[in-house]
């Protein structure tokens, strides 16, 4: 899979690629992830990317021009299953949606700042929006990172435990169990005994209960679903 990331701030993108999860992911060439700086595709002195809003109003508008550029040429070297601009007013984020876009092979995520882009590049440049939740960020770099940290640990080979991201929450539609490491027992705090019985058709039915109950108490909305 590639991802590119599209920014006028690539500082505040790179650090998330850089370490842990998401940096072996690269480095074993199961993704490659590209900030692609936006400013390098303007044709003013200033490598301005905005400009006051028609009709006027606070805050400043992303202009178009740039970011076709800049698409049109990520368009001529690759073909691109999405281009997505990260919007608060886009198809919210789920688990769901991570499966779909980690079957894919090039996306570009579009970051706006400001107001947000030109309308004209959500009719005519995207094929898709994505918010992270019903709140504002003041950029969409770290919705970015969110949806590429979610779908990168979908794509198999990154987790080194390939069963693991399907253990995790919402795959299932079900809420993860508790889980323990060492000590078994801490300031009196005990793990639950089955977890140290050795009995794996325990382990599991326990496991199973306890995913069933915290879905209840805490995502009901999952159980009625199914
Ligand atoms: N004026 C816009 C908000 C702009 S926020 C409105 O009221 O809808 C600036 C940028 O941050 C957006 O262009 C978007 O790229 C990003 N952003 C903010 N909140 C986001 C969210 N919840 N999910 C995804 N991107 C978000």
């Amino acid at each position: 899979m590639h991802i590119d990331i599209i920014t006028t701030l690539p500082r505040l993108i790179e650090s998330p690629f850089s370490d842990s999860i998401l940096k072996r992911a690269q480095a074993k060439g199961l993704v490659s992830v590209n900030i692609v700086d936006l400013r390098q595709y303007t044709n003013n002195k200033y490598h301005s990317t905005d400009d006051y809003a028609f009709g006027g109003g606070a805050g400043m508008v992303m202009m178009i021009e740039p970011i076709d550029n800049c698409i049109t040429d990520l368009k001529s070297k690759r073909q691109y299953d999405d281009i997505i601009y990260m919007s608060p007013d886009g198809e919210l984020l789920n688990q769901s949606l991570a499966n779909t876009l980690s079957l894919k092979q090039n996306l570009i995520l579009l970051c706006g700042h400001y107001k947000g882009v030109d309308e004209r590049v959500r009719e005519h440049l995207i094929t898709r929006e994505i918010s992270i939740g019903n709140y504002v960020l003041s950029g969409g770099e770290l919705a970015a990172a969110v949806v590429a940290d979610a779908v990168i640990r979908l794509i198999p080979g990154v987790l080194s435990d390939e069963t693991s991201a399907l253990s995790d929450s919402f795959q299932d539609d079900l809420i993860a169990p508790p889980v323990y490491t060492r000590p078994a027992e801490y300031k009196g705090w005990k793990v639950p005994d089955v977890l140290l019985s050795g009995h794996q058709a325990k382990i599991d039915q326990w496991r199973m209960d306890q995913s069933l109950a915290r879905t209840q108490t805490r995502r009901p909305e999952l159980l009625k679903k199914g």
